[in-house]
């Protein structure tokens, strides 16, 4: 097994870890330090109303600027941090990150947009994000109804009375908790009802690269199984406007996807804000 220093000491590999094995090693170490090198950045991806066009809340999706290597994707590095407890370092910074961005935005036209942060169902399991969570609320009273939470299903996991007591808890706090991809994971109905969720994010998969009407007869099932629970729905991986119409069609009520804009950072999304409201303004 490897072995590895807490700071920066030598890495030991073994033979018969494969190249991809050791490169997620060093990545692990290197992540350790990317939080004090100011290395990590929440990018911003609107969320619409499909009815109404106007924007309902923003994602924020974790960016890494690797001194050398550039931009790696949290679908490359977040794997790698829920092996150890990192994940949950992360989580603490991505939470904060979230509060503060949300604070920024107080006093300004953005004040209205509620800001969806993701959590690995990993965070959850300690409890150290849920008391960051209530502490948050008790600094900043109403906040937590400008905040979100996606939590992404996996196999099992909300029969983990661990996560379920922490979902429980932080909808009693009142934050807002969406279920991230659903379709693709494992949720059993069951759970699915009992969980103290708002919303469901139908996985980008039935939509980008489809026309959406191909896989209408799924989407809409989806649709009025969150109806019936009471949850709200958006879909992800919205990329053209016919998308975003049928969705609509579909009863479907917000849409996230490059069609809107793609995550970017904070200024570049108050630019895109302001040019968004004109535009909607003018096509009346
Ligand atoms: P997710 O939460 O389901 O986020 C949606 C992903 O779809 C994002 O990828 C986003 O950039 C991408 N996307 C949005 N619109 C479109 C579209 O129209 N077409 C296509 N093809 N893709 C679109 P990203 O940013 O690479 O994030 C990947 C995953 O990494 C996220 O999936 C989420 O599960 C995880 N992740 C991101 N940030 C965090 C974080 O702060 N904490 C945790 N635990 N996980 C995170
Ligand atoms: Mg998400
Ligand atoms: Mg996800
Ligand atoms: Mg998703």
């Amino acid at each position: 097994h490897a072995k590895r220093e807490q700071t920066g000491g030598p890495i030991w590999f073994e033979s018969w870890m494969s190249e991809e094995y050791r490169e997620s090693v060093v990545l692990e170490a290197e992540l350790r330090e990317a939080i004090a090198r100011n290395e990590l950045q929440l990018f911003y991806q609107p969320q619409v109303n499909l009815k109404t066009k106007t924007v309902d809340g923003c994602e924020a999706l974790l960016r890494w600027f690797h001194p050398e290597r550039g931009m790696i994707s949290p679908a490359v590095f977040i794997p790698i941090a829920e092996r150890s407890m990192l994940i949950e370092e992360i989580g603490m910074w991505v939470v904060q990150e979230s509060v503060n961005q949300v604070r920024r935005w107080e006093g300004t036209p953005l004040e209205s947009l509620r800001v969806s942060a993701n959590l690995s169902v990993k965070e959850l399991v300690s409890g150290r994000i849920v008391e960051l969570l209530t502490n948050v609320r008790d600094l900043y009273p109403g906040i937590e109804q400008r905040m979100e939470l996606e939590i992404t299903e996996s196999f099992g996991v909300f029969s983990d009375t661990r996560v379920f007591d922490a979902l429980q808890t932080l909808h009693r706090l009142g934050y807002r908790l969406a279920i991230d991809d659903f379709g693709t994971g494992y949720s059993s109905l069951s759970y699915l009802s009992r969980l103290p969720i708002q919303r469901l994010k139908i996985d980008r998969s039935f939509i980008s690269g489809t026309d959406a009407c191909s896989n209408a007869p799924l989407i809409e099932t989806i649709i009025r199984l969150a109806h019936t629970l009471k949850y709200d729905v958006v879909a992800e991986g919205i990329e053209q406007a016919e998308q975003g119409e049928n969705l609509r069609k579909l009863d479907c009520e917000y849409g996230q996807g490059f069609y809107y804009s793609r995550p970017i950072p904070a200024d570049e999304f108050e630019i895109w804000y302001d040019r968004y409201q004109e535009d909607i303004k003018q096509s009346g």
